[in-house]
């Protein structure tokens, strides 16, 4: 099980599909489309943005990633003429389980990445408050709300990402 699991992570890793970069460009890439959101020489209406990581441009077309070609289980994503796909492609219905592992990771990293940022200063502060008092601050109530946050910025930007 231990072993599956590394293997796992190495193949995530070594796809070059980038499983904890990925959440950065998913945040990075909802900031510019927030930024650009009415410069159409930048973002044109209906545009969509290029799959590959870090890259904003919107010239794309569709191009086969992976799954069985000419069954339910072939994928493709939108690149621009610069990038193609790099995902894990065997070519078999595998591909898909692949992805849905891959895109779950990579959704359950970016929640943790904002949680963490925005744990940080309830926790700095909560310990503040406890050392002027003389005495540990229960922060159940923040840490649920931030928990909801952090949640609902994930989903917004993964939505953003998803659509456009
Ligand atoms: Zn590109």
């Amino acid at each position: 099980m231990a072993r599956a699991a590394v293997l796992l992570a190495l193949a995530l890793l070594g796809s070059g599909c980038g499983v904890f970069t990925r959440p950065v460009d998913v945040y990075m890439r909802a900031g510019w489309m927030v930024a650009n959101w009415n410069e159409p020489r930048a973002f044109p209406p209906r545009a969509n943005v290029c799959m590959e990581e870090f890259c904003r441009r919107t010239d794309t077309a569709r191009k086969y990633v992976g799954g069985r070609k000419g069954y339910t289980s072939q994928v493709h994503y939108r690149y621009c003429p610069e990038h193609s796909p790099h995902f894990v492609a065997t070519g078999s219905r595998f591909d898909g389980f692949f992805y849905f592992v891959y895109w779950g990771s990579a959704f359950i990293a970016a929640f943790g990445y904002v949680a963490l940022i925005l744990f940080l200063p309830v926790f700095g502060v909560a310990s503040l408050i406890g050392k002027a008092r003389g005495r540990e601050v229960d922060i159940e109530g923040p840490a649920t709300v931030v928990t909801f946050v952090a949640f609902a910025i994930n989903v917004a930007a993964w939505l953003m990402f998803a659509i456009w």
